[in-house]
């Protein structure tokens, strides 16, 4: 099976999704998937796709935080 973008070949690889939920952004480290060794594009299959749904909705206290900084486009950095 290969790419339906631009034909690479998948490989097998753990990635770092961040996943919003209800406002709230989830970030979950560790994500089976097959990434396109040419264009980078991911293919999570739909069980993958159901538990991170699962593990952003959980209410267990998240083993770290992360401080995120926000910056508009429009606004040139000096
Ligand atoms: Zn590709």
């Amino acid at each position: 099976m290969g790419c339906e973008y631009c034909d690479g070949t998948l490989v097998a690889k753990k990635v770092t999704v961040t996943h919003r939920w209800q406002g709230n952004l989830v970030v979950i480290e560790n994500v089976p998937t097959l990434v396109c060794q040419l264009c980078g594009e991911r293919y999570f299959d739909a069980r993958v796709m159901k538990k991170i749904e699962r593990i952003a909705r959980s209410k267990a206290r998240p083993p770290r935080l992360l401080q995120v900084p926000v910056r508009s486009y429009s606004r040139l950095a000096a």
